[in-house]
Parts: structure tokens; C-alpha cells; sequence
């Protein structure tokens, strides 16, 4: 007996470590190799997702006939993301519909079918332009997207469309979307016909993102607000950040102000919530040096499940900057290439100190 308590101490301490382990299985120093012995009951996936700003063809883009060399410097870093979001500003509605630039835009439906070769995943639709050719051009860009097996979110052709969920399970982590407009720039969405496009109302809002939650490891919101050209969020933008954040947005997405705004962590009871509050214009020929930039937000999302528990932790946010040339075609670039002190300034203004 008295050989034996060394070992039966021994035995207890690896038993008690492994143990605590389990409980904790967040802590730093919870590497692989501890775990071998729990294979059964233990499985980790790690992914990184991310969303690029404003896609806005004005004259000369929407004459393009591929866009394909105008993504290619980027391209890289944009299949590199797991998962990548756009916002498709300016409404495919095609060629039938007359291709026009600002007020009312009309873009090429090819700009779909050359976002998705240059790897962006969902396609998020509702912002200021959703109804600039009105039903008729949501529901021809709907049918290209469909077409282009793209998908999207935020504008709908039924309300049966608008009740599908988007969830994507990506490398066994459960993502679910939304997306909302502040607002369509005047036009007026068809009575009895709200199901067109997500506007911003606190009580829908809600309401999806509690039925989402409980589908889902993580919940993304896309939404397109904000002062356009204000290199700051405003307060509205905070206030509504913190709402979604204590409503169980666990990453937030923003666009509109064709400009680059801060990022922010916001700590609720239920966890962290990640916001880009703006990311700016990703291809555009809006005429501002601040309105060239844009860029790549990324987040890395890692799922544990230990026994029955499943553990999401987001983290490690970054912005890879962009920048579009202004030649024949227009380009977009690394900004950290074309022009490292601009860099310099875009990741100290959106990630601060
Ligand atoms: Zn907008």
C-alpha cells in the first residue's frame, strides 16, 4: 500500500489537471496535445470571416465587361477569408433596365458572377440603392444572384424568401445573417410588399435576431448606416450598436459613409460584440482620396466542443487595407503596397492605440 499511494497520488494530480481542463478548456495554456485522450469528446474548428465595403459601379465601371482584372490584386486576400461578405451597393438589375451610375444606379448583373470568382460568399442587399430600379430591378438582380448561385440577404423577392433563414455552416461553425438599411434614398417600398428589403425597426430587428441566436453559433449583422463621409461614427450608430450588442449580435459589419470608420469591442453581459462601424468603399469612382479606401475586415472565430459544451470565441480583428487606382481598369490594391503611410494611418485610425 505504501508503494502504491506515490502512484495513486500521481494518478490523482494527471486526473484533477485533465479535469480542470475540460472545465476550462479556454485557458491559455490548453494545448493539443493535452487533449489526446479526450478525441471522443473533443473537437475544435477555427475559421476567419470577413466583409468588404461598398461595391458601387459609377461611370466608367458599369461599362466594364469584367471585373475580374480590377479584383485580381486583391483577390488573394479575399478567397483567403472563410467566409466573405460584400455589400452590393449599386442593384444589378442589368442591362435591360439601362446601366446608370448615380442618382439611380443600374449596375451589370456580371458583377456577380465576378464577386463570387473573386470570393465573396453572400452578397448583402439592403442600403440606400435596393429600389433605385424599383421591384421590377430587385427582382431582375434576384434572379442573377440566383443564377450565379449567389447568395444574399437583406432584400427578398417573397416573404417566403425574407423567412429563410441564412445560416451557412462553415467548416462545422453555424453562422447566421442579417442585414438592414437605414433607409432606400426616397423610393417607397410597394404596399403589402415589405418584404423587399429589411429596414431598420428595433422590434423586427429583435425579434430576428432571437429566432437566429438560438440556430446559430454566431450571429453577423450587416447594416448599412451612418453620416456618409464622416470618418467617425456618430452617436446614433454607437447607441444602435449597443442595442444589437445587447439584443446578441455577436459581430457587426456596417457600410454607407463610403468612408473608413473605427473599430469597437463592446462588452455585454452575454459577451463581446465586434463592430466595424464603416468599411468604406471597396471598388468604387467616387471622386475623395477618403473614398478610394476600403478594405477587408477579418475576424477569427474558433468553436470548442468539450463533452456536450460548446464554447465560440471571436477574436483577432483586422482590416486589410484597399485602395482603388484610378487607371485603365480601375484597380483595386493593397494599400499597405501602394501607399504604406496611408496604411499606417487607416489601421491607426480604425484599431486606435
Ligand atoms: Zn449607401
Amino acid at each position: 500500500m505504501k508503494i502504491l499511494l506515490p502512484f495513486l497520488l500521481v494518478f490523482i494530480i494527471v486526473l484533477s489537471f485533465f479535469n480542470a481542463q475540460i472545465t476550462n478548456p479556454f485557458k491559455e495554456d490548453f494545448q493539443g496535445k493535452h487533449v489526446t485522450n479526450f478525441q471522443q469528446e473533443y473537437k475544435e474548428s477555427q475559421i476567419e470571416i470577413g466583409m468588404v465595403g461598398d461595391v458601387l459601379l459609377h461611370s466608367p465601371l458599369y461599362e466594364y465587361s469584367s471585373f475580374l482584372p480590377s479584383f485580381q490584386e486583391v483577390e488573394k486576400e479575399m478567397q483567403g477569408v472563410d467566409f466573405l461578405l460584400a455589400n452590393q451597393e449599386s442593384i444589378p438589375a442589368g442591362t435591360s433596365f439601362g446601366l446608370s451610375g448615380f442618382p439611380n444606379f443600374s449596375s451589370p448583373a456580371h458583377i456577380v458572377r465576378d464577386l463570387k470568382a473573386a470570393g465573396v460568399d453572400l452578397l448583402s442587399c439592403a442600403n440606400n440603392h435596393t429600389l433605385d430600379q424599383k421591384e421590377a430591378g430587385l427582382l431582375a438582380a434576384i434572379e442573377s444572384m440566383k443564377a450565379n448561385e449567389m447568395p444574399y440577404m437583406g432584400a427578398y423577392k417573397s416573404l417566403e424568401d425574407q423567412q429563410t433563414d441564412r445560416i451557412f455552416e462553415v467548416k462545422d461553425v453555424r453562422l447566421g445573417f442579417l442585414n438592414y438599411t437605414y433607409g432606400l434614398n426616397g423610393h417607397r417600398i410597394p404596399e403589402g410588399k415589405e418584404y423587399l428589403v429589411n429596414i431598420i425597426d428595433r422590434e423586427q430587428m429583435k425579434q430576428d435576431i432571437q429566432a437566429l441566436e438560438e440556430k446559430v453559433d454566431v450571429v453577423v449583422m450587416s447594416i448599412h448606416w451612418g453620416e456618409e463621409y464622416a470618418l467617425r461614427n456618430n452617436e446614433t450608430q454607437k447607441e444602435l450598436a449597443q442595442w444589437l450588442a445587447d439584443a446578441g449580435v455577436d459581430i457587426i459589419f456596417g457600410h454607407h459613409p463610403h468612408v473608413v470608420q473605427p473599430y469597437e469591442k463592446i462588452s455585454t453581459s452575454k459577451g463581446d460584440t465586434h463592430v466595424f462601424y464603416s468599411l468604406g468603399n471597396f471598388f468604387s469612382a467616387q471622386q475623395f482620396d477618403s473614398t478610394n479606401i476600403g478594405g477587408i475586415a477579418r475576424l477569427q472565430i474558433t468553436k470548442r466542443v468539450v463533452q456536450d459544451k460548446v464554447m465560440i470565441r471571436i477574436e483577432n480583428p483586422s482590416f486589410i487595407g484597399t485602395i482603388v487606382s484610378k487607371g485603365e481598369p480601375f484597380k483595386v490594391s493593397l494599400l499597405e503596397e501602394a501607399n504604406s503611410q496611408k496604411n499606417d494611418w487607416v489601421q491607426q485610425h480604425v484599431f486606435g492605440e
